[in-house]
C-alpha cells in the first residue's frame, strides 16, 4: 500500500532528480528528447534518462580512447623515472587490465611488449630494459616463442621485489633503481636490515605484505626464516603495523615468530 506520505516523498525524490537534470543537462541537449517524448506520449522521467543516456553516455570507443590515453601516460611516466619501480609496476597493472577488457590495441602484440621494454628502459630498469629488448628483438628476427606483454609484466614486478630484497650485493638487476628525484629519501622498511631503506613507503612492499599475512598478488619468493625475520622486525614497530592494518595487512596468527627454526605455513610462496 502506497501511502500519502510515501507518495509525497516519492514525488520530492522524483523532483529533484528533474531538478538535476535540469540544471546539470544543456537546455539545447535537453529540449528535443522531451519534445519527442511528449509527441509519443511517453514523457517520464524514466524516460527522459533512458532518451539522454543513449544519446549522451560514453559509447565503448571514447572509453577505449580515454583508457588508450591513460595507458600512454603510464608509459610516460615510467620514461620520465620520476616515481619508483614497485609503485610504478601497481598502476602499469592497473591501467593494462583495464586496456585488456577494453580492447585496447596498445597492449596487444610485439610492439606493446617494444613500448613496454622501451619504457621501462628509460629510468626505472635500465640495464634489464635493454637486455629484454634486444632479446625480444633478435627472438622476433630469427623466429622462437616470444615472451607476452603479461609476462614481462609478471618478470618485471618479481623482479622488484627481488632487487629490493637482495640490494646488498653489489650485482643489481636495475641500475638506477634507488637513484631517482631527490624529493624521495627512502624509506625503512622492516624487510631490510639495519638502515637500510628502500624509495617505496612499507605499504607498497610485497616482501612485507607476503611476511605479515602469508600472503601477496605479486611473484616473489623468499624462505621462511627470511619471512620470520621480516615479521620479527616488523613487530618492533607498532606505529607502522598500525598503519599497515588500516590497509588490511594484519599479521596471520598462524605464521609463528620465525626464528629461523623453519616453521611452515600453507599456500605462502609462489614463484
Ligand atoms: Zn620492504
Amino acid at each position: 500500500m502506497v501511502t500519502q506520505s510515501t507518495w509525497s516523498q516519492r514525488q520530492k525524490r522524483y523532483q529533484q532528480i528533474w531538478d538535476w537534470i535540469r540544471t546539470t543537462v544543456d537546455e539545447a541537449i535537453l529540449a528535443p528528447h522531451l519534445e519527442k517524448l511528449v509527441k509519443s506520449n511517453t514523457l517520464s522521467l524514466q524516460a527522459i534518462v533512458r532518451s539522454l543516456k543513449t544519446e549522451i553516455a560514453p559509447s565503448d570507443t571514447q572509453t577505449a580512447e580515454r583508457v588508450r590515453q591513460e595507458y600512454r601516460r603510464v608509459l610516460a611516466q615510467a620514461r620520465q623515472g620520476n616515481t619508483n619501480p614497485a609503485r610504478w609496476h601497481s598502476e602499469w597493472y592497473k591501467v593494462y587490465q583495464r586496456a585488456l577488457s577494453s580492447d585496447v590495441t596498445d597492449v596487444k602484440g610485439a610492439l606493446a611488449v617494444k613500448d613496454f621494454l622501451e619504457a621501462v628502459a628509460a629510468k626505472l630498469a635500465p640495464e634489464w630494459g635493454r637486455q629484454q629488448l634486444t632479446e625480444f628483438i633478435a627472438t622476433q628476427e630469427l623466429g622462437g616463442t616470444l615472451r607476452t606483454l603479461d609476462q614481462y609484466g609478471k618478470v618485471f614486478s618479481s623482479l622488484v621485489e627481488h632487487n629490493s630484497f637482495r640490494s646488498r650485493s653489489d650485482q643489481t638487476i636495475f641500475a638506477t633503481l634507488g637513484g631517482r628525484s631527490d624529493s624521495e629519501k627512502g624509506h625503512a622498511c622492516p624487510c631490510r636490515k639495519g638502515p637500510k631503506q628502500h624509495p617505496w613507503h612499507p605499504e607498497h612492499c610485497a616482501l612485507l605484505e607476503l611476511a605479515l599475512t602469508g600472503k601477496t598478488s605479486r611473484e616473489i619468493t623468499a624462505t621462511d626464516a627470511e619471512l620470520g625475520a621480516i615479521r620479527e622486525r616488523a613487530k618492533a614497530d607498532e606505529k607502522l603495523l598500525k598503519e599497515l592494518e588500516k590497509k588490511g595487512w594484519k599479521i596471520e596468527p598462524s605464521l609463528g615468530a620465525g626464528s629461523g627454526s623453519g616453521v611452515r605455513y600453507p599456500g605462502s610462496v609462489n614463484a
